[in-house]
């Protein structure tokens, strides 16, 4: 499969997220080989958009940085959970990282291997763990005592026993929005490293527990190494000590976190951080150590668009607002962490241009995709809000009874509906009035 952006010439205009998967052709954005204006046209919008040449690319950035070392690379699958993203990746190889029963659910609806599972997340129930363990995932990562405690319980009724990763906290600043960084002392997250030692020893004396390895996860849209340098110099001390306390580790956990480009970001190539991984563990006597990894966003992100209708454009005193088909319940990120998406108008115009705020039609003014985009725009342009394969359709709702939009996978010049757009039936499913 080739690249359509590979062909630099058709290019009319440079994306900022830069994906070679989504570019121009005589004047028409593509998804690979399929024209975005026809796709928008003939599915309608909001529309999310897949390139599955696009998810193959990025795990291959992964497979390379990693070479002949032993590494498990267990996808975020919370950036995007579509089954089809998810079989795509289990083909692949990957492992997945889940922090839900319906997480977990997916992955065995999309017949994936659970010995290739992690379970994070801080609130895990009972009956999530009794389905882990009926699923036989890879390790448990356990972010409490307390969890520790109930998992114990849990592994013993089902005279099972859980594999545990405990879930340390390095308290490192991961240099990100306050909302997506969670390595840091005051995040709930994960076990303070100071205390991870005692919670080991607790951990190893526990029946129905098998201590396994170490994790962490020090946050989201990470662009800097020296974070997860950081993480992983206080990691490896931790299992000096526990060494010394008898206690073995099989694999170290580095998590996810992976920046990608939104605007004009560098983002952190996996190659680029997984040399100085190795390299560290090498130099402390860690190689033969097997490293599990929990890429998310860096796996789908800039595998996907959002495509959207301009509705009305209004020209207020103050503002001109571009009033789109999509809105915050479709796409959170920009309401949530007032994220940066770039706008791209799929079928460009020469006419002249104005600077706009794109906005959607849901009641509460966080309801905005972007704001002050220079772009020239008619009634009825289609655009394609970039970067939105990671913690797009995910997070979308039904705020202000609007169904959740459709997801396609294109794959060349073919695309497949990978979820129906849905209906209102969909809404008012479950729901039922008095006697
Ligand atoms: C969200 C999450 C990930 C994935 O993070 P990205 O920033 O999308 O790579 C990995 N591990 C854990 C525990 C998470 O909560």
């Amino acid at each position: 499969m080739t690249a359509p952006g590979s062909n630099a010439s058709a290019n009319a205009l440079t994306t900022p997220a830069g994906s070679p998967f989504f570019s121009y052709r005589k004047g028409t954005l593509y998804a690979e080989g399929v024209s975005l204006a026809e796709l928008g046209r003939a599915l309608g919008t909001p529309l999310y958009v897949y390139s599955k040449a696009a998810l193959a690319a990025a795990w291959s950035s992964y497979q390379e940085a990693i070479g002949a070392h032993r590494v498990l690379v267990c996808y975020g699958m919370k950036a995007n959970s579509n089954l089809a993203v998810l079989k795509e990746f289990a083909r692949l190889g990957s492992g997945f990282d889940i922090v839900s029963g319906g997480e977990l659910a997916r992955v065995l609806a999309a017949g994936a291997d659970p010995a290739k599972v992690v379970f994070s997340g801080v609130g895990k129930q009972a009956w999530e763990m009794r389905a882990a363990l009926e699923a036989g995932v890879k390790c448990f990562n356990v972010e409490s005592v307390p969890e520790l405690k109930r998992l114990s319980q849990v592994a013993c009724e089902m005279s099972k026993t859980a594999a545990v990763s405990l879930r340390v906290n390095p308290d490192v600043d991961a240099q990100t929005h306050p909302y997506i960084s969670t390595g840091l002392k005051e995040n709930k997250f994960g076990i303070a490293i100071e205390e991870a030692p005692a919670a080991y020893q607790l951990a190893a004396s526990l029946p129905g527990i098998s201590v396994v390895g170490v994790d962490c996860h020090i946050g989201s849209q990470i662009t800097e190494v020296a974070p997860y340098l950081d993480a992983l110099d206080k990691l490896l001390k931790l299992i000096d000590q526990l060494t010394e306390l008898g206690i073995t580790l099989k694999h170290l956990d580095l998590g996810g976190g992976l920046g990608i480009r939104y605007d004009d970001e560098t983002p952190l190539a996996p190659k680029v951080l997984l040399d100085k991984v190795f390299a560290q563990l090498k130099a402390r006597g860690y190689d033969e150590l097997e490293l599990v990894l929990e890429p998310g966003r860096s796996l789908v992100g800039n595998a996907g668009v959002l495509l959207t209708t301009v509705q009305y454009l209004k020209h207020a005193d103050a503002r001109n607002f571009a009033i789109v088909d999509a809105a915050m319940n479709d796409l959170m990120r920009p309401a949530l962490y007032e994220a940066w998406h770039g706008v791209l108008p799929v079928t460009p115009r020469s006419d002249s241009s104005a600077l706009y705020d794109v906005v959607g039609p849901v009641c509460e003014s966080a309801d905005w995709l972007a704001r002050a985009r220079q772009l020239a725009l008619h009634e009825g342009d289609i655009l394609a809000i970039e970067s939105a394969g990671a913690y797009g359709f995910v997070m979308a709702g039904n705020y202000n009874s609007r169904p959740r939009a459709a997801e396609v996978m294109v794959d060349g010049d073919k695309y497949y509906v990978v979820r129906q757009r849905e209906t209102f039936a969909d809404l008012i499913r479950g729901e039922s009035f008095l006697p």
